[in-house]
């Protein structure tokens, strides 16, 4: 478990004084995004299965959906994931169409598909029943490029202490039921198929990538055999993760690569099927060790424990709350101090799950300090909501250079009530 001694091994990417900098611009709460770290993650990603000649990275853009990051992975080669219909906007307004688009959606309203379709981009499909809804959206006649989602059902065990249950899962098809979808859309005029599955999420391990491979693999021969389709693209989705906790091994994206070659190998190449693309969906590998919360001590109280308040709360960051999940908190400037002092860090939320540390052990922290919540660059910022009437905080890439560019404002009470912009109280309610 969490060892304590071994707090300051994670490093933030930005010192004191410039958090200090930008916050006298722009206050705090904000999220803050490493360029440089995103950059050479992605270009390491695109090495390791740079074996592969038709690889691509669609980037999962419900992780992070910023424009600006979303094209800034676009520049260095990836595509988008999406599952909605905004976030199909998002793709469209930069410019990324048809292949570039996966649409990995779940329980899809029938105009998403055919907004999909209009943009070109692949439709991922996540159950056999969707097949005749995606013909009636796209006019009649199915896309010519189409994917399949599957689930294999049972407990999919990764390695001793990983698993995951895909049996307890709501997305995609069983086994039988993907033979039958793909000799019903062979049957309807597609041309070009593709396999998907996401059957873990958050690995800390080298080895779901090639496990989950080896799986899809092993279809894709049966499919060929049963169906008579050739499939060209597998799909590895997500669920690469990232170590949370300072004490846990990053995983090694070279080795997850090779491990995948290995299974590519031995199953297709040898078996006539070595022009298959592989692609990956990932989001919180991709961002989230290079996005941070910073957040402002504004209070601090002893009661039966000992608090910090903060100036953001869980309408920022949700993971805790919600998962309880662990997110490594550093003070800025006080990284090398002793962490002697036992806290629980608060957001302002009439709700007690609003901690963004329980019991924690930390520097003394005075108000004022700058905390500095790490990796929240996934699936951070984009499960904000509004509850108790609070704001979502603006976004900013820092560069490598020390530049900052605001990528996205802070919400103001105008963007709060903009619903009300129909009826006749709202300039009253705007007017501060
Ligand atoms: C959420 C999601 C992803 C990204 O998952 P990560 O855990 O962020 O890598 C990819 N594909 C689909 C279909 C998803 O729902």
């Amino acid at each position: 478990m969490f060892n304590e001694d071994r707090y300051l091994e994670k490093i933030p990417f930005v010192t004191e004084e410039k958090a200090r900098e930008i916050a006298a611009k722009y206050p705090t709460p904000f999220y803050l995004y490493d360029e440089k770290g995103i950059i050479d993650n992605v270009e390491s990603l695109k090495k390791a299965f740079a074996w592969n000649k038709g690889y691509k990275e669609y980037f999962a853009v419900k992780a992070t959906p910023n424009p600006f990051l979303v094209k800034l992975l676009h520049q260095h080669g990836c595509g988008c994931d999406c599952s909605s219909k905004t976030e199909l906007m998002i793709a469209k307004t930069l410019g990324i169409r048809g292949d570039e688009i996966m649409f990995s959606s779940n329980d899809t309203p029938v105009e998403e598909f055919t907004y999909c379709n209009g943009l070109g981009g692949i439709i991922n499909l996540d159950d056999i029943t969707q097949i005749a809804k995606v013909e009636q959206a796209c006019g009649g006649k199915l896309p010519r490029k189409m994917s399949c989602r599957y689930n294999p059902g049972g407990v999919f065990n990764i390695s001793n202490d990983i698993m995951d249950t895909p049996a307890d899962a709501k997305y995609g098809m069983t086994t039988e039921q993907i033979f039958e979808a793909y000799r019903i859309l062979k049957e309807k005029g597609v041309e070009e198929f593709g396999i998907h599955a996401f059957l873990a999420s958050n690995t800390v391990t080298n080895d779901y990538y090639p496990k989950l491979a080896k799986i899809l693999f092993k279809l894709i021969l049966k499919v060929r055999e049963r169906t008579g389709v050739k499939i060209s693209f597998v799909n590895l989705s997500g669920g690469i993760g990232i170590p949370y906790y300072p004490y846990q091994d990053p995983n090694d994206i070279f080795a997850i690569g090779e491990g995948v070659q290995k299974a590519y190998d031995h199953y297709l190449t040898e078996n006539g099927m070595g022009d298959v693309a592989i692609c990956t969906e990932l989001g919180r590998y991709m961002l989230g060790p290079y996005g941070a919360l910073v957040t402002t001590a504004i209070n601090e109280k002893h009661t039966h424990k000992e608090y910090i308040g903060v100036d953001a709360c869980a309408v920022n960051l949700m993971r805790p709350a919600m998962y309880g999940a662990y997110h490594h908190i550093s003070v800025l400037g006080k990284e090398d101090e002793l962490a002697v002092h036992k806290y629980d860090v608060t957001g302002s939320l009439c709700e007690n799950n609003d901690k963004f540390a329980i019991d924690r052990v930390l520097p003394k922290i005075d108000m004022g300090d700058l905390l500095f919540i790490h990796d929240a660059g996934a699936h951070g910022f984009s499960m904000g909501y509004n509850y108790n009437g609070k704001l979502k905080s603006a976004e900013i890439l820092l560069k490598e250079d020390g530049s900052y560019q605001l990528i996205r404002r802070a919400e103001t009470p105008k963007d709060y009530f903009a619903t009300f912009d129909c009826f006749d109280f709202y300039d009253e309610l705007i007017k501060e």
